[in-house]
């Protein structure tokens, strides 16, 4: 199907759409061009036949969240560029299948524990990187209470709308930008903490615009990955598997936690550039730590650099900013330059931790 069917198709079903539509404002770096038709989701029925029809024209096709974890090309995106709009938050009072869900509970934290041994940044300099120990409590003595969130729900509106309703659990991602769906597909992590360990199930929409239901232990969650990283499928929501727990303390550590990573992080970015290193790679270079702003600054003496309107951050060098005026391709230049380097000096090979859209793969390809 060319585009010109795909938009007759789309009139028909009654579905608006954009053309040439830019997508820089959608993204926490304000970077990027357009895409090519642009189509917003906004409620259940709709995106079922929206996301039915894009997937039978054969056409490429994005999901857009909170664009927090994204960098777009400056040409933009010859292809369908899907915003997520759907948005809710229900909680459940019958607890479902608890048995099944208990045990999946169990494993997944099993696997999270050893994920954390590897990847979690080892703690130094705390007045410049974050310092979690000190927030760090245990609630899993507490009730269980189930609550179904809808993919396009901001997080940060999640976590405040939950804690006033005295459902805790997520105060560990306060301060993270994005959608639940983003939040999901990324596998979010937060001080020592991954969204997978409270997640019991999600809703996807497949190419067929049905909807199904995957168990947490189909989707193979790990550091930074989940298996819809693979499958592209549409996230619609997440159940979540929370605590009844102390309302004031989940708030003081989410405005506490959220209040550090602003001091030390900056939000005119894509997140963190890269993804950590093991803790066998740091411990075989004589690194201090195993996260990429330690790396940056330290072991390649990069922080501050500063190429056109991008920098890698003075405030936390994992960070890339635009300060203003940066294009696509200046952000690229410093990732080359932190790659260049550290595979010169250490034979590393820092692998993206931000999704990349509209570049031709042989651009991207070797922070895959
Ligand atoms: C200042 C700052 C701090 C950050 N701190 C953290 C942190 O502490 N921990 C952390 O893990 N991340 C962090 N991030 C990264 C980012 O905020 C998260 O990864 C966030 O969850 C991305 O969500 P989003 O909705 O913005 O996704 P987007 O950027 O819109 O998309 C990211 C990817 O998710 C896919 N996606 C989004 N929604 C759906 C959906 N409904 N269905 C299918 N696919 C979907 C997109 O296609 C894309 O591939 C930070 C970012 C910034 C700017």
């Amino acid at each position: 199907m060319n585009y010109q069917e795909l938009k007759e198709k789309l009139n028909l079903e009654n579905i608006k759409y954009a053309e040439n539509y830019e997508l820089a404002p959608m993204t926490t770096l304000k970077i990027g061009g357009p895409a090519r038709l642009y189509i917003e989701l906004n409620d259940i029925p709709s995106a079922q036949k929206t996301i039915k029809l894009v997937s039978e024209s054969g056409l490429p096709v994005f999901f857009l969240g909170g664009g927090s974890n994204l960098l777009i090309a400056d040409e933009g995106f010859d292809g369908i560029v899907i915003k997520n709009k759907i948005e809710g938050i229900s909680i459940l009072n019958d607890s479902g299948n608890s048995n099944d869900l208990k045990v999946d509970n169990v494993e997944q934290q099993e696997k999270e524990e050893q994920k954390k041994l590897e990847a979690r940044l080892m703690q130094v300099e705390t007045d410049k990187y974050l310092s979690f120990d000190a927030l760090n409590y245990d609630e899993s003595d507490k009730e269980h209470i189930y609550v179904k969130v809808y993919s396009g729900t901001l997080l940060s509106y999640t976590i405040d709308q939950l804690i006033k309703n005295g459902i805790t659990g997520l105060q560990w991602f306060a301060g993270i930008p994005g959608t639940i769906g983003g939040a999901v597909f990324n596998n979010i992590h937060g001080g020592t903490y991954y969204l997978s360990q409270y997640l019991a199930e999600i809703e996807i929409i497949d190419n067929n615009g049905d909807i199904k239901v995957l168990k947490v232990n189909d989707l193979d969650l790990d550091y930074d990955y989940s298996k819809l990283q693979e499958s592209k499928s549409f996230i619609l929501s997440a159940k979540l598997k929370l605590y009844k727990g102390d309302k004031e303390k989940a708030k003081d550590t989410a405005i506490k936690w959220a209040q550090s990573k602003v001091r030390v992080q900056p939000y005119n970015s894509a997140g963190s550039s890269f993804k950590n290193i093991t803790k066998e790679e740091a411990l075989k270079n004589n690194f201090l730590s195993n996260g990429w702003g330690y790396i940056i600054e330290k072991e390649l003496d990069l922080k501050g650099f500063k190429y056109n309107g991008a920098q890698i951050s003075t405030k936390h060098a994992a960070f890339v900013e635009n300060l203003g005026s940066a294009k696509a391709e200046d952000v690229l230049y410093l990732f080359d330059l932190i790659y260049d380097k550290a595979k010169e000096k250490y034979n590393l090979t820092p692998k993206s931790e931000i999704f990349f859209l509209g570049f031709p793969l042989e651009r991207i390809k070797k922070f895959l």
